[in-house]
């Protein structure tokens, strides 16, 4: 790379940073493209339909961070013409507009899938009064229900953040992860040692963790074998690499995550997200996209295992925003190409897909509020 090429590349990230007042893992311009030519098509299982509850006593919810339907249709084309997500009956659409702007962050957007409230943008688990408002996440704990976060980015980022903080800035990822100590979450798996770790304050969240009688691992094998107990998975020092790059697995992450959860007899509420496919579209790259939107479509077939062979979990799959104004300008389910356009370097204010699966499925239909996701949940679990 020369001196010219680099500037221009330094200059293209720091002015798309700007834009979108978030960092993100952004890969090197030699990889970028908008065109996805395809890869080997993984197998996906049809699962059951019958359920032996009515209502469910776990909930897995799946955030496809800057999801829409381009995205879901990008990646049915990439995998041969079928996905994991061909398994959900139940189908709306949320309307993601945030308390202060009609394009929301993943901060905001987070926030209203969290705790049911309309946030500002940036907000973390506040109100627009940056009041602390409960979290599904912390009204489960409180029924004594198990928890859980699964992330490919920072733990401590603004989707998982949401779940389990509360601080007016998204940014402040030292006191988020400080707010991790605060609750009694059972397993959290995403990147973000630096910020338990090397800390203004000095405390090391790690030691503090190791104390409360949590497994600390960074290895993704070892988190693999955890079968029981509280366990905090730290497999980044601050984002997961890129898919397939990183050593994090998301799919695996999911089912080891579900597998020690599953053992409260009581149930569970966990957030798994699949964090870089709104990276990928900020940079309009349709490679990264993909691979990131067919990461967490393998992690959806984890749940999906989970829950057919449970038949007491419902699986709710949303996103946060759309990200990019992604399209598809061509494509081939037979070679599973793609070919991507996008309208807009940042967010946009278009409805995102609802997925549902299992027992209360059926109260995802139709047009909603982002706000209206975690009511629904929150009323089922009987919260
Ligand atoms: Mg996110
Ligand atoms: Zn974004």
């Amino acid at each position: 790379m020369n001196l010219k090429t680099l500037l221009f590349f330094v200059l293209i990230v720091g002015v798309q940073q700007l834009y979108a007042q978030e960092n993100y893992k952004t890969i090197s311009e030699a990889d970028s493209t908008k065109i996805y030519r395809g890869g080997e098509p993984y197998e996906v299982k049809t699962f059951t339909q019958k359920f032996k509850a009515k209502k469910p006593k776990k909930v897995i919810l799946m955030i496809g961070d800057g999801m829409g339907t381009t995205h879901v249709f990008g990646a049915m084309t990439a995998n041969g013409g079928r996905i994991f997500l061909d398994n959900f009956r139940q189908i709306g659409f949320a309307k993601t507009q945030s308390a202060n702007s009609y394009v929301t962050d993943s901060a905001a957007g987070g926030t209203a899938l969290s705790t049911g409230h309309k946030a500002n943008n940036g907000a973390i688990g506040v109100n627009t009064d940056t009041v602390a408002v409960k979290t599904v996440l912390e009204m489960a704990e409180d029924k004594g229900l198990a928890t859980g976060l699964v992330s490919t980015s920072a733990i401590t980022h603004a989707t998982p953040a949401s779940f389990i903080a509360h601080q007016g800035s998204r940014g402040s990822y030292e006191d988020i992860a400080a707010d991790f100590l605060k609750t009694d979450i059972d397993v959290f798996i995403g990147g973000g040692y630096r910020f338990f770790t090397e800390r203004k304050d000095k405390r090391n969240l790690t030691s503090e963790l190791k104390q409360k009688g949590y497994l600390v691992l960074r290895d993704m094998d070892e988190i693999a074998q955890v079968k029981t107990g509280k366990l905090a998975g730290l497999t980044a020092y601050e984002h997961n690499d890129v898919y397939p790059k990183r050593t994090m697995d998301l799919p695996l992450a999911t089912q080891t995550a579900l597998n020690i959860l599953g053992q409260n007899k009581k149930g569970f509420f966990i957030m798994v997200e699949g964090s870089e496919i709104d990276w990928g579209s900020h940079q309009h790259n349709t490679i990264y996209l993909i691979n990131e939107m067919l990461d967490f479509d393998r992690a959806i077939g984890k749940a999906l295992e989970f829950a057919a062979n449970d038949g007491e979990t419902l699986i709710v799959v949303t996103s946060d925003h759309e990200t990019g104004g992604f399209t598809l300008v061509d494509g081939n389910p037979k070679t599973g190409m793609v070919k991507g356009a996008y309208a807009t370097g940042s967010h946009t204010a278009s409805m995102v897909p609802v997925f549902a699966y299992g027992p209360g499925a059926e109260h995802f239909n139709g047009i909603m509020d982002n706000t209206d996701i975690p009511k629904k949940i929150m009323k089922l679990l009987g919260l």
